[in-house]
């Protein structure tokens, strides 16, 4: 799949939504990335897998076409106005 894609689903399923681990190895989760598959797993026993059709629909979303800093945590903590700081001015 895209990296792109791949990094969206990444920061998607980071943490898990039932015990909120975050790590990966050792006994606390596992993370797949084929070309048409992506797998997270959880040591609490959650898991998602998607296949090329979930991949395809999460594409189509415009999920995993949002910019990398405005995906999640639009939490307004008095920082969400620096948007004038923005690296890639065109
Ligand atoms: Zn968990």
């Amino acid at each position: 799949m895209k990296i792109n894609t791949s990094i969206q689903l990444i920061k998607k399923y980071a943490a898990c939504p039932v015990c909120g681990n975050a790590l990966l190895g050792n006994g606390n989760g596992a993370l797949v990335i084929h070309t048409d598959r992506f797998v997270r797993s959880c040591r609490c026993g959650w898991h998602v897998e998607l296949g090329p059709e979930e991949i395809k629909r999460f594409e189509e979303s415009g999920e995993a076409r949002k910019p990398a800093s405005q995906t999640q945590n639009n939490t307004n903590n008095g920082r969400a106005n620096h948007v004038g700081r923005n690296q890639e001015k065109y």
